[in-house]
């Protein structure tokens, strides 16, 4: 584990990360969105690496991370004109565009589609790294798989220490959730993931986009997710999550009594409230997850929330759910993924 600062990084640990890419090895570091495991994208070894370090099933594709634009020509055979707007718009920043792959990018990291996915990521420590070690980088969130995705260097070392060559410590993560993820390899793009870049944005941009069913409900076991990804489960603390929907008042009614009759018969429950709730709640262990006010604050603590559950031992969690516009697209599907869509209507 090596503290690097943000304002003022340590370029002997830059190189040290950036020597280790190179050689094949993997160094977890941070993202504006959360800690990616890195290695070299275009070695296939170094990839089943990460595979094997996340216990990552081998058909979810890695996402490569560069950190100049003239790194895309390469990794990619076309770039649509609507890319090129988002491009312009968004980079550096937590969007990730899927592209016709080019023949060096090596398919263990594309699930074996003929698609790519790139980012280009504003957060400074990221950037310096993928720049010294001059590659384009493949770094999926550096969890285990199937756990919520790390947004401190603690989170990392919880899942992988030991498995991984170093730990790059540049403190917490500011967005807290995954990339938004955009398809422009069809005549109109598809949302695939929605993340702090919102489908608002985009389509302020580039007119109407179209939205992967799996973003909002649970994924059809017939149907191929266009995001192999959104097949898994994901974001699953130990506890089972329950998501209350309703008027807020009634929400808050229904969990006080759901937690009192659970803590009868000995059942330990963790409460995700908010800032404008929290004091509502007389059962249970209640975390308060952000400001409704500020959707952004819930969307950067949400991950470390449901891990903090986990460290907490209860055995059930009940939580309150948000509106879904904006940034609250994002919340609410990692949201419903963790709870395995399993929710009361109040
Ligand atoms: P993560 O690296 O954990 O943030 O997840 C990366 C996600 O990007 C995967 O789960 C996929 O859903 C998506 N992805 C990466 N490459 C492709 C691709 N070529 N086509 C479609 N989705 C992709
Ligand atoms: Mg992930």
């Amino acid at each position: 584990m090596a503290k690097v600062d943000y304002d003022n990084p340590d370029m002997s640990q830059i190189k040290k990360a950036a020597d280790i890419l190179k050689r094949g090895g993997l160094v977890a570091f941070p993202t504006e969105t959360v800690y990616g495991l890195g290695g070299n994208g275009l070695d296939a070894s170094a990839c089943r690496k990460i595979y094997e370090a996340k216990g990552r099933p081998s058909d979810n594709p890695l996402i490569l991370h560069i950190s100049d634009i003239s790194q895309l020509d390469p990794i990619v055979s076309k770039i649509p004109e609507k890319a090129k707007v988002i491009m312009n718009k968004f980079w550096p920043g937590p969007l990730t565009i899927i592209f016709p792959k080019a023949e060096c990018v090596p398919k263990e990291i594309t699930g074996g589609f003929n698609t790519v996915a790139v980012r280009f990521p504003s957060h400074k420590i990221a950037r310096l790294i993928i720049q010294e070690a001059g590659l384009p980088i493949a770094a999926p969130s550096a969890n285990s798989s199937g756990k919520p995705s790390p947004t401190r260097a603690s989170h990392v070392e919880f899942d992988l220490f030991g498995k991984i060559d170093m730990i790059v410590d540049g403190g917490a993560t500011e967005v807290g959730l995954e990339s938004t993820i955009i398809d422009v390899t069809n005549e109109t793009p598809m949302l695939l993931r929605p993340g702090a870049i919102t489908r608002e944005m985009i389509e302020e941009v580039i007119g109407h986009i179209d939205v992967d069913p799996a973003v909002f409900s649970k994924p059809d076991k017939n149907l191929v997710p266009k995001a192999p990804g959104m097949k898994y489960t994901h974001y699953s603390p130990k506890a089972s999550v329950i998501l209350v929907k309703g008027d807020i008042e009634k929400v808050i009614e229904k969990i006080n009594n759901l937690a009192e009759n659970d803590e009868k018969q000995g059942v330990k429950v963790g409460i995700m409230a908010t800032l404008q709730t929290k004091d509502k709640y007389s059962f249970g262990t209640v975390l308060d997850v952000g400001d409704r006010e500020n959707p952004e604050t819930i969307g950067s603590n949400l991950f470390k929330m449901l891990r903090k559950f986990d460290f907490l031992g209860v055995d059930v969690v009940y939580s309150e759910v948000f509106d879904e516009a904006g940034e609250g697209a994002a919340i609410m599907n990692r949201l419903n993924k963790a709870a395995g869509y399993n929710y009361i209507n109040v």
